[in-house]
């Protein structure tokens, strides 16, 4: 079966990190995760991840360094992120679609939610960065 990539962002803000709440389905709800979601045919993974935080929390970003790294979904899928930072003049992330809240998180906060148990790893990447990417 061929890859297909789902891509989260590692959105970085002063030193903190973007963590959203999954609203659905019901086995993620309540759970924390990268915001993102699948590459669609003919998309880099880079312009998927700029599309879906406009549609998920109606900003305006560019992606930067990619987390080494990617972790295994529910079959085909796989997660690899991406670091990225708002735009000048972007919005302020709202939760729009899939999500119900959302926090910025210092590097001493990290720990504090439940994320989704795929995205662990890839948060522990993202902690890794120098500079928090
Ligand atoms: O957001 P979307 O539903 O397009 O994401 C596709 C799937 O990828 C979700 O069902 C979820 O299981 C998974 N996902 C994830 N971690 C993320 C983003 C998405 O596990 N950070």
């Amino acid at each position: 079966m061929t890859e297909r990539i789902v891509v989260g962002a590692a959105l970085v803000d002063g030193g903190r990190l973007l963590a959203a709440r999954r609203s659905a389905p019901a086995d993620l709800a309540g759970r924390w995760e990268l915001p993102g979601g699948k590459v669609e045919e003919g998309e880099t993974p880079e312009a998927a991840l700029v599309r879906e935080l406009r549609e998920e929390l109606g900003v305006d970003a560019r992606t930067g360094d990619r987390v080494p790294g990617q972790w295994p979904l529910r079959p085909p899928y796989v997660l690899q992120v991406w670091t990225a930072r708002l735009l000048p003049g972007s919005a302020v992330p709202e939760p729009l679609q899939d999500h119900d809240a959302l926090r910025w998180l210092t590097p001493a906060e990290i720990w504090d939610v439940p994320w989704l148990d795929q995205d662990v790893p890839a948060v522990r990447g993202v902690l890794a960065l120098p500079g928090f990417g």
